[in-house]
């Protein structure tokens, strides 16, 4: 199975240093929740590893392979996928337009694509409802299944999702959950960034909290009996609450 070796990252957006040193490994069948307040450097670490921000420190492995300094095209191609904060849809597309759309950037064959649009129906039955409407007129967590079946599309075996309860009513955001949950189960790495932690940290078997861009803990979910203690140590107040 495979697994995404973080070492020594140090990074972040020109002279502003975010990412200070942070190092973790995730091995496939593992769901990991990434958590942290406000401005910890999450999205900013997802963004290093898919390749959209180089670091001037440090590793990021998939399978032994050295990711640094591949384009995030390359990256995807070698396995990872991810479910970006916001979704990133297009909004006046149809669902099945934005899938076409991801699969060229991906550059899938039309038959790789066919086979990964199939993926992405399998995992979610709506998605195939759904292909000739407009994203627009989808409910919240209609978007976030396409959003998650389009990452799908490559058939990752790195699955990174940053903040994908945004928006979601609470048995919606449990749908979500269960189906990371499955993903990880069929061998894959998830790495699920969240503020509404306690639900993740559910599903989940590993937590790894930074905090002003560096790891404070990284530990396994003991049967939630911590789980109370991780929110009020680590957690935003607002965060803890939701
Ligand atoms: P949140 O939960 O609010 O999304 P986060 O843990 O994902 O927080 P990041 O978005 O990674 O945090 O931000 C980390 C730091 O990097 C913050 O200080 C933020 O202001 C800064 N930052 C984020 N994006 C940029 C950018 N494009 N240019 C410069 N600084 C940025």
């Amino acid at each position: 199975m495979s697994a995404l070796r973080i070492e020594g990252i140090v990074g972040g957006y020109g002279d502003l240093t975010v990412l200070r040193n942070i190092s973790f490994a995730v091995e496939g069948g593992q769901l990991l929740v990434l958590a942290g307040p406000n401005g910890a450097g999450k999205t900013t670490l997802l963004a290093t590893v898919m390749g959209a921000l180089r670091p001037s420190a440090g590793s990021v492995k998939l399978d032994d392979e050295e990711l640094l300094g591949l384009p995030i095209h390359r990256r995807t191609r070698m396995g990872l996928g991810l479910v970006p904060e916001g979704r990133g849809l297009f909004p006046s597309l149809t669902v099945w337009e934005n899938l076409r759309v991801a699969a060229r950037a991906a550059r899938l064959r039309s038959a790789q694509a066919e086979e990964g649009i199939e993926r992405a129906t399998a995992a979610f039955p709506i998605i195939g409802e759904r292909l000739r409407q407009k994203v627009q007129s989808l409910s919240g967590g209609e978007q976030q299944m396409v959003a998650i079946g389009r990452a799908l599309l490559t058939d990752p075996s790195v699955l990174l999702l940053d903040e994908p309860s945004m928006g979601l009513a609470p048995i919606i955001w449990q749908q979500v959950l269960d189906t990371c949950r499955r993903l990880a189960d069929e061998g894959r790495v998830v790495v699920v960034v969240e503020q509404r932690v306690l639900e993740a940290l559910r599903v989940a078997d590993r937590c790894v909290v930074l905090q002003q861009g560096r790891v404070v803990r990284d530990g396994t979910v003991e049967a939630g009996a911590e789980l109370p203690e991780l929110a009020e140590s680590y957690f935003s107040a607002e965060g803890a609450r939701r």
